[in-house]
């Protein structure tokens, strides 16, 4: 009655006899017969041997066919890691690194870390000479070649998850490009859950002429293989809502009790936007302890998961359990869960939009592609026939939910990327061969606040030291730039600090229905100067209680992102050392500190007038969010860290500021500016 049948028939169909079948990863089967058992198993030789006569090979196959944890040890066998040589493997996402790395680890009985490791932001558990396989993530893999340039140390690079368009992505497609001319030897693997092999291979195409050059080398052909691996899904019924849901988070809710009420045995997984929905999802079935719930095993799955949470995920499910995985986008094609029957698609993802008129990136909720939305059904089917339950109408999907989504370069902020290319020595930006060229007035901006930053110069090439040096840490130029001003400014300890705090999304737990608590803990760290100073606060009196877990708990503080504060501060420590800046504690003086913060944020300054805020620069109206400190009290000028928009922008992380700082950090930008300053 509820759920009214679709009528678009999911791109998985088949289930004839004879197909092949997906068992869950019990211990009756060993490893060895469950690799077998995958799709791309049959492809090993055909795979191996694309790969030893292109330049580069596309190969595209249905999530959880094979192609991340296989390939590379197919590549590994064939003798690509011999000589000291390393197999890379990206993926967009760090859980997804890590998650992979831990499986193939296991797969072929080696301590992770030794043969096969990985590296993220911050965390590097590979070992020189001894990692053959290497999973990465595609940022990490840019920065590498800005010590490397031609990668000289990888055999093969794979290119995954390579549909999903991320910005590093499309960056790294660009460069390897370019580093195949230099080196012919390295092979690329673009490897996707969707087809988009054609203009993949149309990139990949060297032109006519260079061609003709390079014709009399010997080497393997420049023209791109394509290979499409078969894999057998099974049918997937869809439902949709009859009526738009008003509350799309309780709807998820009673959908996943009806399922488990009605349905026979089969995990659910159900695809939310983001952290803070997850953990409230989570929450409202488990305090649901009714008979309705009983029998329920419910896990999220989010960037940010301790190692413990994430082997849960992909633990068999124990019997006469169901278990019900709530995740973000991270389960449509990057990871496969065994044993999902059903699929509850909230049909919303959190999304990065960029307006460069405004010079404002938001992560916003936005409706998923149709394609996205096919590829969360197809999970439903992976073991047997399955139910995807969309939680939006047919006519939503069909009108509001565009074919194919957009290539994150061209939704996002461009200064980090053109900082990377730049650092690399490509000055030349708008010829740069982008796989989807960004927009060029996203570009102009980007140089514009790259240049206030004092980044680059009249020329737009990188400045000495500063420019060279933001290149060199693995952040936002505004967080950089902010090291490198209280370098100067004698906080660089300070600085880093909160760089680390800022790198993760909250140091605060939350708990629906604990908001008082939360907010009465916050006091007992708040500053009168803001979230910065207060981060400190917090920070130095965590040290205090010798980092303990219960002092944590008992002050609302999330234990496992301190301690991931602490393990990122000692990474940005050695990053800073290797570029000249000792640690150095400007003790009380917190203007000092508000200066440096100022000195990387100062586009992001806002006053108040007749009770909103203002951006300066573009007069834009902005909130304090609720979450902030200063909320409610309001101070006239402030700096933010990031904004988000909900029902309006809200700034997150403020800080109180002097209208003269901004002055001193950016005369450029704000002396023209400086009759709208209130002479104080
Ligand atoms: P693809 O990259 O083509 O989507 P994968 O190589 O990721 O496929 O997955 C192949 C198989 O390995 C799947 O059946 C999946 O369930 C299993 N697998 C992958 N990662 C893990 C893990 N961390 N734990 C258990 N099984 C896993
Ligand atoms: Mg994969």
């Amino acid at each position: 009655r509820f759920w009214k049948p679709g009528t678009e028939r999911p791109q998985l169909v088949d289930d004839e006899e004879g197909g092949v079948i997906f068992v869950s990863s019990t211990p009756s089967h060993s490893i060895e017969k469950q690799r077998q058992r995958l799709p791309v198993y049959k492809y090993r030789t055909h795979i191996l041997y694309l790969v030893e006569n292109h330049a580069a090979t596309i190969i595209v196959g249905e999530t959880g066919s094979g192609k991340t944890t296989q390939i590379p040890q197919f590549l590994n066998e064939a003798g690509w890691a011999e000589g000291g040589r390393v197999i890379a493997c990206t993926q967009p996402r760090r859980l997804s690194v890590q998650s992979v790395a831990a499986r193939v680890a296991e797969e072929m009985g080696v301590t992770l870390g030794d043969e096969v490791g990985y590296t993220i932001r911050f965390e590097d558990l590979t070992k020189p000479g001894v990692t053959r396989i290497k999973f990465l993530t595609d940022g990490v893999l840019l920065r590498e070649m800005m010590e490397d340039p031609l990668l000289t140390k990888y055999s093969v690079i794979m290119v995954d998850e390579a549909h999903e368009r991320s910005l590093s992505t499309d960056i790294l497609l660009g460069l390897l490009k370019k580093i195949q001319c230099r080196r012919p030897e390295l092979r690329l693997i673009i490897s996707s859950a969707t087809i988009e092999a054609k203009s993949m291979s149309a990139f990949f195409r060297p032109s006519k002429r260079r061609e003709e050059k390079g014709a009399d080398k010997l080497g393997p052909t420049k023209e791109p293989a394509i290979l499409s691996v078969e894999g057998k899904g099974f049918t997937v019924q869809t439902h949709y809502l009859e009526e738009p849901a008003s509350d799309y988070l309780r709807t998820a809710v009673s959908t996943i009790l009806a399922i488990h009420d009605q349905e026979p045995p089969g995990d659910v997984l159900v695809f939310l936007t983001g952290q803070d929905d997850i953990d409230a999802a989570v929450q409202l079935l488990t305090e649901d302890n009714t008979r309705r719930s009983s029998g329920l095993l419910v896990l999220p799955l989010y960037s940010g998961l301790s190692r413990a949470d994430q082997e849960l995920i992909f633990s068999p499910t124990p019997r006469s359990k169901r278990k019900v995985i709530i995740s973000t986008n991270i389960a449509e094609t990057s990871l496969t869960l065994e044993g999902v029957v059903y699929v509850v698609d909230s049909g919303f993802s959190k999304q990065r939009f960029y307006n460069p008129i405004s010079d404002i990136e938001n992560l916003v909720v936005a409706p998923i592609s149709k394609a996205s939305a096919r590829q969360r059904a197809g999970r439903a089917g992976r073991v047997r026939p399955g139910k995807c339950y969309r939680l939006y109408t047919e006519e939503f999907f069909n009108k509001e939910m565009s074919a194919h989504g957009i290539p994150e370069m061209q939704r996002s902020n461009l200064a980090s990327s053109i900082i990377q290319l730049k650092a690399l020595g490509i000055d030349n930006i708008l010829g740069f061969d982008w796989p989807a060229p960004p927009a060029p007035e996203a570009m102009v901006r980007a140089l514009e606040i790259l240049y206030l930053l004092g980044v680059i110069d009249d020329d737009a090439k990188l400045t000495s030291p500063v420019g060279f040096q933001v290149a060199e840490i693995p952040l936002d130029a505004t967080v950089s730039k902010m090291i490198l001003s209280g370098h100067l400014l004698g906080c660089s300890e300070e600085v880093i600090t909160v760089a680390a705090i800022l790198s993760i999304q909250s140091i605060w737990v939350s708990v629906r229905g604990s908001q008082k608590e939360l907010d009465e803990a916050k006091l007992r760290f708040a500053a009168a100067e803001g979230d910065h100073v207060t981060y400190l606060n917090v920070y130095k009196a965590y040290l205090q209680s010798g980092k303990s877990p219960q002092w944590c708990h008992k002050n609302f503080i999330n234990y496992q992102a301190m301690k991931k504060v602490v393990e990122t501060r000692g990474q940005l420590t050695r990053i800073a050392h290797r570029l000249g800046i000792a640690l150095k504690s400007c003790e009380k003086d917190t203007e000092v500190f508000r200066k440096a913060v100022t000195a990387g944020f100062f586009t992001n300054a806002c006053r108040l007038e007749g009770g909103v805020y203002k951006t300066v620069r573009n007069s834009q109206e902005v909130h304090i969010h609720p979450s902030s400190v200063l909320f409610r009290v309001n101070p006239k000028w402030v700096v933010y860290h990031s904004l988000v928009l909900t029902d309006r922008h809200y700034m997150r992380n403020v800080m109180t500021i002097e209208p003269s700082w901004l002055t001193e950090a950016a005369p450029n930008l704000y002396q023209q500016k400086s009759s709208n300053f209130d002479a104080r």
